[in-house]
């Protein structure tokens, strides 16, 4: 048997190496409803006050408090959108609808539902007017100068809205980072077509992708490339060329066609090869010219756990985001696990939360590196440390939440 000449690593160890090489994505200006999901270089900070004037957040009528309820004569309208001009003096009342400034002279507002108009007069039901009520002061919700937005948040739907407010149309972001995916495999084809006998269809790519976009970065499809020491070259040339990674499948085990690695190594600075790992003991991280190049095992669910476990992480932390983990919560076992003591493995579980808050992992079926199947639906990785055999049914161990754990 053929040693591997690279060292078999702690996952940890493997991670920390990755956090250690992976550089931000560049600074870009971009207008602001482009930007959901990047993460903010800059402080924002609010130039007005909002409101910027004194606004009513009910419809009715703006009147003074201290005149009691009963009737007062309407001076007129103020809707929403511009300033009317009225005065509202002792005795008399303007109908004002929500949005609207409310005019000089009133200090509270009168819900519509709680008045009577008749002939050019309302009547106030209300018993108890309280000068304030119903009124939206200047700056209630952001004060002038107000940090609004620290550099570093995710760009969500309500910092958009803030953006929104506040005025800033174009705001400085981590771009979102392109990522060149390639499959590699002489056996591997299109899913469009009909393999030929010893043939199979493409996964991985597509996989890879959905994962790159998942995770807020941009992929750039590199097809399939053959076993072929000069197309694998070429393609991955293009891939570094265009990209701010590389992401490639297949071809890192200890074949003889598995020509990745022993290309990457040429190009710059395998960090790793090997780790400690199941699925995705070849996992193999490299930087050429400063870019991460990741190469992923070639079965398909070997392929996606490494993302999961290596890339994801790396994208995230590229992109500018600080907390670039899965959480991970301790969850107990529906049933009994089997386990090789000689790795730390993943596996692919279902979680529910039961009523009493226990979160519960159940298994998506067969482990088999190659049956996507039991990725779906998995909302959650166990994480079954190296050194220890199987686990019984009620056991506790250590879930990576990947997606919403729903209630049972
Ligand atoms: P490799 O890592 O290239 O030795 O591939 C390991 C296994 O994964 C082999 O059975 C391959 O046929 C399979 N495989 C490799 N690439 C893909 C892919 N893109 N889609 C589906 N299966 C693949
Ligand atoms: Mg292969």
């Amino acid at each position: 048997m053929p040693e591997s000449p690279y060292p078999l690593i702690l996952v940890e160890e493997a991670l920390a190496i990755i956090e250690r090489e992976v550089q931000l994505t560049p600074i870009i200006t971009l207008s602001f409803d482009q930007a959901l999901g990047l993460v903010l270089a800059e402080d924002i900070f609010a130039d007005e006050p909002m409101p910027p004037f004194t606004a009513a957040s009910v419809d009715g009528f703006a009147v003074i408090a201290a005149d009691g309820p009963g009737s007062r004569r309407i001076v007129g309208d103020q809707m929403a959108g511009y300033v009317a001009g009225m005065q509202v003096e002792p005795g008399t009342a303007a109908r004002v609808t929500t949005g609207a400034p409310i005019p000089p002279g009133a200090d509270t507002m009168i819900m519509v539902e709680q008045t009577e108009e008749k002939n050019g007069h309302v009547n106030i039901l209300a018993h108890d007017l309280q000068p304030g009520a119903n009124i939206r002061p200047i700056g209630q919700d952001i004060e002038t100068g107000q940090l609004v937005l620290p550099r570093g948040i995710v760009l969500a739907a309500a910092e958009l809205g803030l953006l929104g407010t506040v005025g800033k149309t174009t705001v400085t972001v981590y771009r979102r980072p392109k990522v060149a995916v390639m499959s590699t495999g002489d056996e591997i084809v299109e899913p469009h077509e009909q393999p030929n006998p010893g043939q199979i269809r493409d996964a991985n790519r597509f996989t890879l992708m959905a994962a790159v976009r998942q995770a807020g970065a941009e992929p750039i499809d590199l097809g399939i490339v053959r076993d072929k020491a000069n197309s694998l070259e070429v393609t991955i040339e293009r891939g570094l060329a265009k990209a701010d990674a590389l992401l490639t499948s297949g071809g890192v085990s200890m074949g003889q066609l598995d020509l990745v690695k022993p290309y990457l190594a040429s190009r710059g600075t395998v960090h790793f090869g090997r780790v400690n790992t199941k699925p995705g003991k070849p996992v193999t991280f490299a930087t050429v010219n400063g870019k991460p190049c990741f190469a992923m095992p070639g079965f398909p669910v070997s392929a996606l756990v490494s993302f999961e476990i290596f890339v994801r992480p790396a994208l995230l932390k590229m992109a500018g985001h600080t907390r670039i983990y899965r959480p991970r919560e301790q969850a107990v076992l529906a049933h009994r696990v089997s386990h090789t003591a000689a790795r730390t493995e993943f596996q692919r579980v279902v979680l529910t939360r039961q009523a009493d808050g226990v979160l519960v992992a159940s298994t998506t079926g067969f482990q088999g590196s190659g049956r996507l199947l039991s990725m779906v639906g998995a909302n959650g990785l166990i994480v079954l440390p190296h050194g220890q055999d199987d686990f019984e049914a009620g056991t506790v161990v250590e879930a990576m939440i990947l997606g919403p754990v729903q209630m049972e």
